[in-house]
């Protein structure tokens, strides 16, 4: 796989975590490059490019939101951050300074291994061609003609309905925070509406999904925003939802 040659530069203070994240990514093929503080990071990153930066929050010196910050003003490289088990605020204002995902301290080898094979995974289909149409399960966006399909039968969507639709869908994989959805649905001044985002998105939830049970095209990531899955995430009301 494309994906298992790819480097991944971790940067972590704790010499202990540091090592288990190495012994973990180098398992699963990566080449991993490892920084103890962001200062040293943002100098290998003067010289290499990696195709992943594992990012904690808590370091000493410069912590890893300012130096996400900086990495975002000359990289799109995907970036996850790790953060304490309670912090939402946390979370969110990775999120919303350009982090791809978070991982939540303490995580599990195979999670850490499955979050940067996803994030790995969108950035190798996000350098392509914007797709005109996203289909998962019975679901078909046409962003071209503007219809939403639900099981080959038209969906009627508000123009808010379907602009928040097709940012999630465009996003797909990735968390969106509540304010970066309030933010490009309806501006800058709505940041802090939660009530419309919730009253609209439950109204969508009424036209895609099936109210008996869990929703699997809006995803609640609860007290931080929303996402729309890949096709790796997707989970149909099969088994794994019982
Ligand atoms: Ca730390």
């Amino acid at each position: 796989m494309l994906h298992n040659k790819a480097c991944v530069l971790v940067i972590e203070d704790d010499p202990r975590i540091l090592r288990l994240e190495q012994m973990v990514l180098e398992k699963e093929g990566y080449t991993v490059l490892t920084s103890l503080t962001a200062e040293e990071a943002l100098e290998t990153l003067a010289e290499i490019s990696p195709s992943l930066i594992v990012l904690d929050v808590g370091l000493p010196g410069m912590d890893g939101f300012a130096a996400c910050y900086q990495i975002r003003e000359v990289s799109q490289v995907p970036i996850i951050m790790v953060t304490g088990r309670d912090f939402n605020e946390d979370k969110i204002k990775g999120l919303e300074i350009g982090a791809d995902d978070y991982i939540t301290k303490p995580f599990s080898p195979n999670e850490l291994a499955a979050r940067v094979k996803a994030a790995l995974r969108r950035s190798a289909m996000s350098t392509g061609v914007i797709e005109p149409t996203v289909q998962i399960g019975d679901l078909f966006v046409d962003f071209i003609s503007n219809r939403v399909m639900l099981a080959n039968r038209e969906v009627l969507l508000s123009d808010t309905e379907y602009r928040l639709l097709c940012y999630l869908a465009r996003n797909a994989g990735r968390i969106v925070t509540r304010d970066q959805i309030l933010e490009r649905i309806w501006g800058e001044e709505y940041s802090g509406e939660d009530h419309l985002l919730h009253v609209t998105i439950g109204r969508l939830r009424l036209k895609l999904e099936d109210p008996a049970r869990k929703p699997k095209y809006i995803i609640t990531r609860r007290g931080i925003g929303y996402s729309f899955p890949i096709e790796d995430e997707y989970v149909g009301y099969g088994s794994r939802l019982a």
